[in-house]
């Protein structure tokens, strides 16, 4: 099966006498027991598995595990560690997660945030008590993209688990898995759920080794899984997520040509653009390019601000991955990051008709300068 039928089809893996067409709700915490059921919900659940097959499917995996937010996936891989274990992590890990590792974990887990473009600078960091690789690419929010392969083929060497969180490239542009990743991690609150109402993280497994069967046994026992209702609107979403992909994608490309090309914008951050430092490795790695980029105005925080301000049909507001286009001045978020420029501008470029949105820039840039 090719990823649209996947989407449409791999998540219906439950039917009952009735023959529904798509995957019936199913909120009951306990079932009866008998051979063949279920036993009880914050174990499984019938759309938990649906949502889990689905996303499995699509990035080529063993198996997966739903959990009820993205940082709650990666704190199951954090905790599935030994005591005392040493991480590598991006230097510009997705901000609320380097939070998790920076206070969660302290004094419990080790970690170096390096940069990931440059794989070499791997091995120099490497310890005896360094168990895990993770990568985030694109990543958020200058975009940067590390090299799946290259970094999987350093640390394979060393015995270190490979972890990507794909957030930015969704199962559509990127199968980290084929790359050499051994884990796959998403923020199904981002383009899976779509249309930011759902909260919720994804786990996606090469193999089911003990390390997995680790994390699934946090899933299950820490508990922070996603409700029935929830499950069942993301298997919903990921319908549509090839078709969503493109235009978010298509728009995303006009959208930065369109900075590129504006004076008043000193650089446009957006892998698709052959001028990004990530481009060839990003033509490599992914089907395409995605639709978040950031960009740096000629001016400051406030001119920023204006900006902002002037738009109609984008929100002020953090997150990405849904319908709508949003935007934010990204240290409002991030304001203790020293690499975020105060002038940094993100954006997640909604599936609204593209010339609406240029429109609307462009009349706000015009009477913010
Ligand atoms: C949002 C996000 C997360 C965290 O996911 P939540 O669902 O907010 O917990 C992790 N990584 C990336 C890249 C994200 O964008």
């Amino acid at each position: 099966m090719k990823i649209e039928t996947i989407a449409v089809h791999g998540g219906n893996v439950v039917t009952d006498l009735l023959k529904p067409v798509i995957q019936p709700i199913t909120l009951s915490t306990t079932f009866e027991h008998q051979e063949g059921t279920m036993l009880y919900t914050r174990l499984e659940n019938p759309n938990r598995k649906s949502l889990e097959t689905v996303l499995s499917s699509l990035e080529g995996g063993a198996d997966a595990a739903a959990f009820s937010s993205g940082n709650a996936a990666g704190n199951a891989v954090f905790q599935a560690l030994p005591a005392g274990s040493h991480i590598i992590a991006p230097d510009d890990m997705y901000h609320g997660m380097k939070m998790l590792l920076k206070t969660v974990y302290a004094g419990k887990i080790e970690v170096d945030f390096i940069d990931l473009t440059q794989p070499e600078k791997v091995k120099e960091v490497i310890k005896p008590n360094t168990k895990l690789l993770w990568i985030e690419t694109p990543s958020n929010p200058l975009l940067k993209i590390s090299d799946i392969k290259s970094l999987a083929s350093i640390a394979k060497k060393h015995q270190l688990i490979v972890a990507c969180d794909s957030t930015f490239a969704t199962p559509i542009f990127q199968q980290g898995l084929a790359l050499g990743a051994d884990i796959v991690m998403h923020s199904s609150t981002k383009y899976i759920s779509g249309h930011s109402d759902i909260l919720g993280g994804i786990l996606i497994t090469k193999e089911k080794n003990a390390f997995w069967e680790s994390i699934k046994n946090i899933q299950k026992l820490a508990g922070a899984v996603p409700s029935p209702m929830d499950c069942y609107l993301l298997t919903r979403s990921i319908k549509t997520l090839p078709y969503r992909m493109r235009a978010h994608s298509s728009n995303a490309k006009e959208i930065a040509e369109f900075l590129n090309g504006k004076e008043e914008v000193e650089k446009v951050f957006y892998p698709g653009l052959p001028s990004h430092e990530g481009f060839e490795t990003a033509k490599n790695q992914m089907s395409d390019f995605g639709a978040m980029l950031s960009f740096l105005i000629e001016g400051n925080a406030d001119d920023a601000d204006r900006l902002i301000g002037k738009l109609k049909y984008f929100s002020d507001a953090t997150s990405l991955g849904g319908v709508e286009s949003l935007i934010e001045r990204r240290s409002k978020v991030q304001g203790n990051d020293a690499s975020i420029p105060d002038q940094l501008i993100r954006m997640s470029v909604g599936i609204e008709n593209c010339e609406d949105l240029i429109a609307d820039l462009d009349q706000a840039f015009n009477a913010t300068f």
